[in-house]
C-alpha cells in the first residue's frame, strides 16, 4: 500500500473546530497516538497558560507585542480573537508538513477555519459536537480549569460557534472517544482517496 501514499502530491491542512469543552484536545491526541503520518499544529496564545500546559507542546505562550509582530512579519497561517485572547497558526510549520506529505490538525476556531477555507482550497472541515449543552456544560466544568467568568464565556460562545457548523465538510458527534476517533480517521480514509491528491496513477497502476 505505502508506494501510493508515499504518491500522494501533498498532504492536507485537516482543521478541526468545536465549541470549548466538547473533546476536540482529547480526541486529537488520541488520533495522534494511532496514526502515523498526521501532525499537529501547534498554535500560538497570547492566553495565559493552564496547570500542566506545556510551552512548545500544548501552545506557544506568546505576549501581545510578540503575536502581534508574527503577525506583521506574515509568520500566521490565520488568526483570530476567542474567549478574550488572540490565538493563530504559525504558518511554516504546517505548510512545510503538507509538503512532505503530512496530514496537518489545525485545531481552531471558526473564524480561524473561514479564514482557511478562503485560501486553502485542499484543506478539509471537521466540526466536532458534544452529544448535548448539558454535556458540554459538565465538561468544561469537569475540566477544572477554567474561572466560572471564563466557563460562562466559553458555554456562551458555543451557541454562537454552532451557527457555523453548516460552513464545514463533516460533523462528528463526541459521544464516546473511542467512536469519535474512529469518525475522523474515516473521514481521513476516504479524504486519502481523492482522486486530486494523487498524481499518475494510471501510470502506477500499469507500472510505467
Ligand atoms: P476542547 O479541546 O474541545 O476544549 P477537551 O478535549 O479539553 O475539549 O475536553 C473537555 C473535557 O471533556 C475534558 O475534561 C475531557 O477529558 C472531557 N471529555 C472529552 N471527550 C469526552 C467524552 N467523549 N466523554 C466524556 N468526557 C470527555
Ligand atoms: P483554549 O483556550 O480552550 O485552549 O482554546 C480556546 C479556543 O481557541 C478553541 O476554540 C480553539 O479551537 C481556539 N484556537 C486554538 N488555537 C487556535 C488558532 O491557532 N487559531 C484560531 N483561530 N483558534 C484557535
Amino acid at each position: 500500500m505505502n508506494r501510493w501514499w508515499n504518491n500522494m502530491s501533498r498532504g492536507f491542512l485537516l482543521v478541526l473546530s468545536g465549541p470549548s469543552g466538547a473533546g476536540k484536545g482529547t480526541v486529537c491526541d488520541a488520533l495522534l497516538k494511532k496514526n502515523k503520518g498526521v501532525v499537529s499544529s501547534v498554535s500560538a496564545t497570547t492566553r495565559k497558560k493552564r496547570p500542566g500546559e506545556v510551552d512548545g507542546e500544548n501552545y506557544f505562550f506568546v505576549s501581545e507585542e510578540k503575536f502581534q509582530e508574527m503577525i506583521d512579519n506574515g509568520e500566521m497561517l490565520e488568526y483570530a480573537h476567542v474567549h478574550e485572547n488572540m490565538y493563530g497558526t504559525p504558518k511554516k510549520f504546517a505548510m512545510d508538513k503538507v509538503e512532505e506529505g503530512e496530514i496537518v490538525i489545525l485545531e481552531i476556531d471558526v473564524q480561524g477555519a473561514l479564514q482557511i477555507k478562503k485560501v486553502y482550497s485542499d484543506a478539509i472541515f471537521i466540526f466536532l459536537l458534544p452529544p448535548n449543552m448539558d454535556e458540554l456544560k459538565k465538561r468544561i466544568v469537569g475540566r477544572a480549569t477554567e474561572t466560572e467568568h471564563s466557563i460562562e464565556i466559553r458555554y456562551k460562545n458555543a451557541f454562537r460557534e454552532l451557527d457555523f457548523v453548516e460552513e464545514y465538510d463533516y460533523f462528528v458527534v463526541n459521544d464516546t472517544v473511542e467512536q469519535a476517533v474512529k469518525d475522523v480517521e474515516s473521514i481521513i480514509e476516504a479524504e486519502k482517496h481523492r482522486v486530486k491528491r494523487f498524481k499518475y496513477i494510471k501510470e502506477k497502476v500499469i507500472g510505467e
